[in-house]
């Protein structure tokens, strides 16, 4: 504040900001009690098997009920916790809540092979105890290894030590890469490091809006992109949450004009996609793409090869009863080594 006496224009930014930072302190100090009060909710949300629209596993992710400013997203407060530290401990909350919900998942609808997906920063995958952590939530929870996967980004894996990484991977817990193809351009990381999904950031998604050229491949070779199985799973959100209708924000245009200087039949942000896509599956990777909010977007990625999907088109992140809700209404193929020639239709 002293600094800006005698500088009149600029009173107000700095108080502003004196304001901003006292508001994060507020908030950043009151998360150990928040979590003692259980003021943090999880909320899932849906992951889709984009070749048939089959529910495979859900992304939890948390919210702050705050008794004055409301629920809070994470983008308002995990980074303070990542800086105060409190992320450890709320991260463990987190995991802990996330199993015990998907074990229940997992005993009352066993064929549904539900996985739940945790996000982790950077000082999570840094905790040297976290393989034994993960262990302790696994046993007290009872949830099966391979139904757990742990979200990273690729700051967060950058400089890893990769034991820990792999003893978690060699129980059978799986680990993608979050928000990929945003970070770095080194992908060292996935010769290093036991990696398994590539979860492929929202602007490559985006990048595919409206992106089907025209006749611009021969219909006889192209995939039947027109009309798959419709991944139109769990109609589990509201019909009002029809974000493809509600997103002004988001640039109307194909993506850029370069694309069709490179090929007739593919837009820049297609062959980056498909070329993800490649890569990932000549390493053994699956794909999920992140924020898919059209049927178009949808179609084109089933068509490039992705195997799995997440967004708005499917289904919002739901509470956790309306995830038993959509279990309940789903009817799961017979588990592999359920031989009686049942079909289950
Ligand atoms: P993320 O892991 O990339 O999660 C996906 C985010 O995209 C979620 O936002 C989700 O609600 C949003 N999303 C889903 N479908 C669509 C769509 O079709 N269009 C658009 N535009 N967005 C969509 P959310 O819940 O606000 O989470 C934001 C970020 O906060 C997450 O990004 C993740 O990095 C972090 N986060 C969330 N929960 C946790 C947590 O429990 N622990 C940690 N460490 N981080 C978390
Ligand atoms: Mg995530
Ligand atoms: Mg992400
Ligand atoms: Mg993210």
């Amino acid at each position: 504040v002293a600094k800006s006496e005698g500088r009149g224009r600029y009173v107000t930014y700095d108080a502003d900001r004196d304001a901003r930072q006292a508001a994060r302190y507020a908030l950043a100090a009151a998360m150990p009690d928040a979590l003692d009060r259980r003021e943090f909710t999880l909320v899932y949300q849906p992951l889709v098997s984009l070749a048939d629209g089959r529910l495979t596993g859900v992304e939890a992710l948390v919210r702050w009920k705050h008794p004055e400013l409301g629920e809070l997203g994470p983008d308002a407060f995990i980074p303070l916790a990542e800086e105060t530290g409190v992320i450890l401990a709320l991260g463990s909350w987190v995991l802990e809540e996330a199993c015990g919900q998907a074990a229940y998942w997992a005993r009352a609808f066993p064929s549904a092979h539900l996985s739940v997906s945790v996000n982790m920063t950077v000082s999570q995958v840094h905790e040297p105890t976290l393989p034994a952590d993960v262990e302790k939530i696994l046993s007290r929870t009872g949830l099966d290894p391979s139904l757990l996967v742990l979200e990273l980004t690729e700051s967060a894996v950058m400089d890893n030590d990769s034991a820990p990484l792999r003893a978690l991977a060699e129980r059978g817990i799986r680990i993608a890469i979050d928000d990929f193809g945003t970070g770095y351009s080194n992908l060292a990381y996935l010769r290093r490091l036991p990696v398994h999904i590539l979860k492929l950031a929202g602007p490559f998604v985006d990048g595919l809006r409206g992106a089907q050229p025209p006749a611009a491949s021969p219909p006889a070779a192209s995939p039947p992109a027109a009309s798959p199985p419709a991944a139109s799973p769990p109609a589990a959100s509201p019909p009002a949450a029809s974000p493809a209708a509600s997103s002004p924000a988001s640039p109307p245009a194909v993506s850029s004009s370069a694309a069709d200087r490179s090929s007739p039949t593919r837009t820049v942000d297609e062959q980056i996609v498909e070329t993800i896509v490649r890569l990932a599956h000549v390493i053994g990777l699956s794909v999920t793409a992140e924020a898919v909010e059209t049927r178009p977007q949808a179609d084109r990625l089933r068509a490039l090869g992705c195997d799995t999907g997440q967004g708005w088109l499917f289904a919002r992140p739901q509470r956790p009863n309306e995830i038993t809700e959509l279990l309940r209404r789903t009817t799961f193929p017979a588990s592999p080594g359920t031989v009686d020639g049942s079909q289950d239709l």
